[in-house]
């Protein structure tokens, strides 16, 4: 059969199917221009849109990273994501197209691997933090020096926009270290990049977090404060909204942000919550604070795995504390949600599994609910 003859017999099959026909005129097509006049094309086309710039994200492989990797490659923005681990960066690879996602070896103490990771970007985030100082790396190391480095090589290869995750609470003056130096870390990130954009997240939730995990997991609660600590959670989702946000709105540049989420939580109501959306009560422990710091401190150097840490123990003791004069959530348009209505979402894993798929329930029906179970018990 000649060519011809076979594309013949092909098409009227092609015409019956109900296949959408794709036609290039149809997709949206914007030229952006970016703060240093820099033409930018942008071309929707679902999961292989053209996003057109090129981020950098440091700390992509920690919890928060893939909020905003998930974010900007799905639309087709580049994605360069220094890594460390080779297994720590592998489920970022799906988040966009072929390509979308590219991975750079880096070491916070290495030079070049940094300028090597942002030369050719347009915008650099640094979601790099660590709880608890480390073997090799203390707070002042990852939380100051590091910023450090990242901001230089901003500043060296002129990238038009920085955008430097910090901590709510973060003050020169705190009791807790990791405040202290995340405080440190935004002026020095300022004193090199003055345009940097600073965001203070609130303690962040999400299916990876180290909040609603830790307080619905299987080991005992152990608190130096009666959970009496006070603060605003902020939803994983919001947070990588917020920082796509920030790479389309340039008015963001030397902006600082306080990212909350809408109503107050003490450790302890928040607890309760947790309890009962997986219908058990986990054990809670109080240890004086002059026992439990040393003893962290000292279990710390030993154990390789990350446990509560002494600062974790002194950050217990201090309510979160929001910059009044910092833009928010409302500044980005964005209507932040409440832990609340997500603990479902978020929990129903830890339920037994007589509870497993159940659906969200009103306080009413849960009451009923006990009763019902009571009986076929
Ligand atoms: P994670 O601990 O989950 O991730 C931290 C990231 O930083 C990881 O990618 C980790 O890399 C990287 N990192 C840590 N130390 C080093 C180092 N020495 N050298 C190179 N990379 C390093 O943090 P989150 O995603 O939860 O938080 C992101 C940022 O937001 C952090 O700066 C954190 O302090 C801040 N923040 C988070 C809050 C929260 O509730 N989660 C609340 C307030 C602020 P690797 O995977 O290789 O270890």
């Amino acid at each position: 059969r000649s060519g011809a003859a076979f594309t013949a017999q092909l098409r009227p099959a092609t015409r019956a199917s109900n296949l959408p026909v794709v036609c290039r005129r149809y997709l949206n097509e914007d030229v952006r221009i970016t703060r240093t006049g820099k033409p930018i094309l942008t071309v929707s086309g679902g999961r292989s849109s053209i996003g057109g710039y090129t981020a950098t994200i440091f700390g992509a492989t920690g919890f928060l990273g893939r909020y905003i990797v998930n974010r900007l490659a799905r639309n087709g923005v580049t994605c360069i994501i220094p890594f460390r681990e080779e297994m720590a960066k592998r489920h970022l690879k799906v988040a966009g197209d072929l390509g979308r996602v590219i991975f750079m070896e880096m070491d916070l103490r290495n030079t070049a691997s940094i300028e090597e990771s942002v030369r050719h970007s347009d915008i650099v985030y640094n979601l790099i933090g660590r709880d608890y100082p480390t073997k090799n790396f203390d707070l002042e190391d990852v939380h100051v020096h590091g910023v450090e480095r990242i901001a230089e090589a901003v500043a060296k290869y002129d990238i038009d926009r920085f955008v430097h995750v910090s901590s709510h609470s973060a003050n020169l003056d705190s009791p807790s270290e990791f405040y202290r130096t995340k405080a440190k870390g935004e002026q020095v990130a300022r004193s090199i990049y003055p345009e940097t954009t600073i965001v203070r997240p609130a303690p962040v939730f999400g299916f990876e977090d180290r909040l609603l995990n830790r307080l619905a997991g299987a080991t005992n609660v152990i608190t130096s404060n009666y959970m009496q600590e006070y603060f605003w959670p902020v939803h994983s989702i919001d947070v990588g909204m917020a920082l796509e946000k920030m790479l389309h709105d340039d008015t963001t540049a030397g902006e600082t942000f306080e990212l909350y989420g809408p109503t107050g939580y003490s450790m302890a109501e928040l607890n309760e919550l947790v309890g009962k959306e997986i219908y058990k009560q986990r054990r809670h422990i109080n240890i004086p604070k002059r026992l439990l710091k040393p003893i962290a401190h000292y279990l710390n150097k030993y154990i390789w795995w990350p446990i509560h840490s002494s600062d974790e123990v002194e950050r217990e003791f201090i309510d979160m504390t929001v910059d009044p004069k910092a833009k928010t959530f409302k500044d980005l348009e964005i209507e932040p949600v409440d832990i609340k209505s997500m603990l479902y979402e978020y929990l129903k894993g830890y339920r037994s599994s007589q509870y497993y798929d159940l659906p969200p329930m009103t306080e009413r029906e849960k009451r009923e609910e006990k009763k019902y179970l009571h009986v076929i018990d």
